[in-house]
């Protein structure tokens, strides 16, 4: 293992002299109500960089512990009156962990699995061969994502459904990861950007002008990560942002309907409304808001490597916002967020799923 050096930290060294220690970040940050501890809490978080970059803490296992149990969730940035980019912070004291040697056990296998077999979940079957079909040249193409292709099958099988119904010329992908997953844990540029090239060249290959994706991730590494690295030859979609543009013939459904903001859908990429413009498309669906959503929605827990590294604490962040659900069904827009629901005990449907059973 290399000593640690804090470089990235130091480009976001201003931000954390930003923090004023208030704590209001502590109201929502969902790690701090399941752990407890200031160090799992945002302001904890800063505090712990600082030290590092002051060279005052070495980054044993507490303090990797603290870095790695944020679900970069960005509620404390929403709430925070200094507004200070603890995103950014947590991300680049991973990165420097990572440049050091030090990852998490369970970070490190998924790492492997996804430089060795191009998916986080080392399944050898590439994606168009999971669903049953191959990659040809079409303007309309569906990034499945690997855990849509692998995990929730049932989501990416409805978006091929759906647009089957609708009657769309479209592709699959020979889609590789698309590094959210590498570049949540700290993995370097230098690695993600050529995974970002590959997928990049193989969509331009086809012809593609629209990118449809399900999963909130690779939805925020599209608009958000891939632009500072690699032109984008193609618009991105999210699925429900798609399907919200189209003239869908669905049928009743009198039931109340509660819906899930994704944090990477959300509050990282600004897409509130096209998730509820379908669900308000259905015929006797009540739409009904959970006490704190949009802006304000709570985290479902498994986001920014946590729900693999650790699996109970996910889940029983989960389970916290499971409180607030006062429907008859849960609906969302993430096959990771469906799938880290569940683990706090909801039936809980992706929406795109619900959408191809009305369709
Ligand atoms: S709300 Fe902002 S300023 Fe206050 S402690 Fe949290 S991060 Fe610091
Ligand atoms: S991003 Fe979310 S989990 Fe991380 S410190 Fe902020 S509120 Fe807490």
């Amino acid at each position: 293992m290399k000593d640690f050096s804090a470089e990235r930290l130091r480009e976001t060294e201003q931000a954390m002299l930003t923090c004023t220690m208030c704590g209001f970040c502590k109201s929502v940050c969902p790690s701090f109500k399941e752990a407890g501890w200031d160090t799992s809490a945002a302001r904890g978080r800063v505090l712990l960089s600082y030290g590092l970059v002051q060279g005052d803490l070495e980054p044993d296992d507490e303090v990797m512990e603290s870095l790695y149990s944020c679900t970069t969730c960005m509620d404390c940035y929403r709430r925070c009156p200094s507004k200070v980019d603890v995103v950014g912070i947590v991300e680049n004291a991973r990165r420097d962990l990572v440049a050091s040697g030090r990852m998490l056990s369970k970070h490190r296998d998924v790492v492997a699995k996804v430089r060795a077999h191009g998916n986080p979940y080392g399944e050898e079957m590439p994606v168009p061969e999971t669903l049953g079909r191959e990659p040809r040249p079409a303007k309309l193409a569906y990034f499945s994502g690997c855990t849509a292709a692998y995990r929730t099958n049932e989501i990416s099988r409805a978006m091929l459904s759906i647009l089957d119904k609708l009657g769309e010329d479209f592709t699959l992908l020979d889609e590789s990861c698309c590094g959210s997953v590498m570049g949540r844990i700290g993995c370097p540029d230098e690695e993600l950007v050529p995974m970002m090239r590959v997928n990049v060249e193989t969509i331009a290959a086809l012809g593609v002008e629209t990118l449809l994706l399900s999963c909130a991730g690779c939805y925020r590494m599209f608009k958000e990560d891939y632009p500072r690295h690699v032109k984008l030859p193609f618009q991105v979609m999210h699925v429900s942002e798609y399907l919200a543009s189209q003239d869908l013939a669905l049928r009743p459904c009198a039931r109340s309907i509660a819906y899930h903001d994704p944090c990477h859908l959300g509050r990282h990429a600004g897409v509130y409304d096209a998730p509820r413009d379908v669900i308000r498309m259905i015929p006797e669906a009540e739409l009904v808001e959970m006490p704190n959503s949009r802006e304000q929605s709570r985290c479902c827990g498994g986001g920014g490597g946590v729900r693999s590294a650790y699996p109970e604490a996910a889940g029983r962040m989960a389970s916290a916002r499971l409180q607030e659900m006062d429907a008859d069904l849960l609906v969302t827009a993430c096959p990771f967020c469906v799938t880290n629901l569940r683990a706090g005990g909801a039936e809980v449907m992706d929406l795109t799923v619900l959408v191809d059973k009305l369709l």
